[in-house]
């Protein structure tokens, strides 16, 4: 494969840190801001209403989303159209508390499980997948995010919820776990296989051909460790999921933190006594293919894997028009075998049907393109614009096609 030979060895790829602590626990915000695009805010939630850990503030139509619970004892201070804000404040006496339930003793299995995870607040995209086998990512996400190496063997009863119900939620006949080479960790009744600890093994499609062997195999899916420990955290607390765990890193520091949703990225910076100084970028996710961020309100969500500051010099800034100067080096990475470099300049010039037609939907973020650009282009986010684009493209043919049948099919009926 012709990635491996460009960055086999270097350290800065690898995905192990030897790092077994358990989490430290994040700050306790005194305003949050919970992100409710695409919500529908439950019934009986507007401004100045009161507000529990645990009770249900918004709800997704989707499987993909969780539903959105309040992790404090607070008041609504505000709505918009994209975030509901809590203040925290000291329980009263009065204030209700939520009894935890025993989702293993509950008994539910397959489709009906999963709804019950969900309307629980866990994200259910991957963690349903109707596969036969299905590969548990037990790697670092990104070069830099150090949880998984804790979550596999310091929260072993969190994983092993996780596990149980996983194996109720799927109809998979085998559950493998993937682990980095050189790992001691088992699971009773979990078979398990060992991989280069190297970046983008710990991208899902990447480590799906790692273990099979195969391109796209069929009936074969990958689940995230993060992913999982949500599961297992709903299913070891007995309450919903109102938390994240996030690595939060410096050139200096690193730890990893249980963090509640929609606390500040300023506040968690502070309460992690990093610094940030001019020049800085603050990335949100991790740090080959996390998100810049402008503003330090900006919150943490329940899917968030890490937050990281990159110290100003430390790293050449992109440069959103920086020509391409067709060295080759982003073919030679790309682990999905795509060419970023003619996809971010057909992206450039909203040739968004000439991207589709070249496959950018078949990009599997990885960041690697951007990293080598020795022009400093940013080939990922042009790739990402494209690929959104795509999407909103053929949501709008499908929503015309349907909205056409329906006209087609009220004719049919006068
Ligand atoms: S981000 Fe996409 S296009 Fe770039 S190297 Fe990774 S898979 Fe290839
Ligand atoms: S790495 Fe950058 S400069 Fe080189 S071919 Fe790719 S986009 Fe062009």
């Amino acid at each position: 494969m012709r990635q491996r030979f460009q960055i086999l060895n270097d350290p800065r790829f690898r995905l192990v840190y030897d790092e077994k602590r358990r989490f430290f626990e994040g700050p306790d915000p005194a305003t949050l801001r919970l992100n409710i695009e695409h919500f529908k805010v439950a019934d009986g939630i507007k401004k100045k209403t009161r507000v529990f850990p645990g009770m249900l503030l918004a709800t997704h139509a989707s499987l993909d989303k969780g539903d959105l619970h309040s992790p404090i004892y607070g008041i609504v201070s505000d709505i918009n159209a994209r975030s509901i804000f809590v203040d925290a404040v000291k329980r009263e006496a009065d204030d209700p508390v939520l009894e935890p339930r025993d989702f293993l003793e509950e008994g539910r299995e397959g489709e009906e499980l999963r709804w019950q995870m969900k309307e629980m607040g866990v994200n259910m995209r991957s963690l349903g997948q109707k596969v036969k086998t299905l590969i548990i990512n037990g790697l670092n996400p990104d070069p830099g995010v150090t949880w998984a190496e804790s979550i596999l063997q310091t929260h072993a009863n969190n994983l092993r919820h996780g596990m149980e119900l996983q194996r109720r939620l799927t109809r998979a006949d085998r559950i493998i776990l993937a682990v980095p080479k050189g790992s001691t960790v088992s699971y009773d009744g979990v078979d398990i296989v060992y991989v280069e600890p190297e970046y983008p093994n710990s991208v899902n499609s990447v480590l799906i051909r790692e273990v099979t062997g195969e391109e796209n195999p069929p009936d074969i899916g990958a689940v995230g460790l993060h992913n999982l420990w949500s599961l297992g955290r709903v299913g070891t607390s007995g309450y919903p999921l109102m938390e994240t765990v996030v690595t939060v890193g410096s050139a200096t520091q690193w730890k990893n933190y249980i963090v509640k949703n929609g606390t500040s990225v300023g506040q968690l910076l502070t309460h992690a006594k990093v610094e940030l100084n001019e020049g800085d970028t603050l990335l949100r996710g991790g740090p080959l293919r996390g998100e810049c961020l402008d503003r330090l309100d900006r919150s943490i969500s329940k899917g968030t894997v890490g937050l990281f500051v990159v110290e100003a010099g430390t790293v050449p800034p992109m440069e959103g028009h920086s020509p391409c100067v067709n060295c080759g080096a982003c073919v030679q990475v790309c682990p999905a075998h795509l060419n970023p470099s003619t996809l971010s300049r057909y992206a450039e010039f909203a040739n968004y049907n000439v991207c589709f037609q070249e496959h950018s939907p078949l990009c599997v973020e990885c960041g690697l393109c951007g990293y080598v650009c020795i022009a400093r282009r940013p080939v990922l986010q042009y790739i990402r614009l494209a690929n959104a684009k795509i999407k909103q493209m053929q949501e709008f043919v499908y929503v015309d096609t349907e909205e056409n049948a329906s006209d087609e099919t009220t004719e049919a009926k006068k």
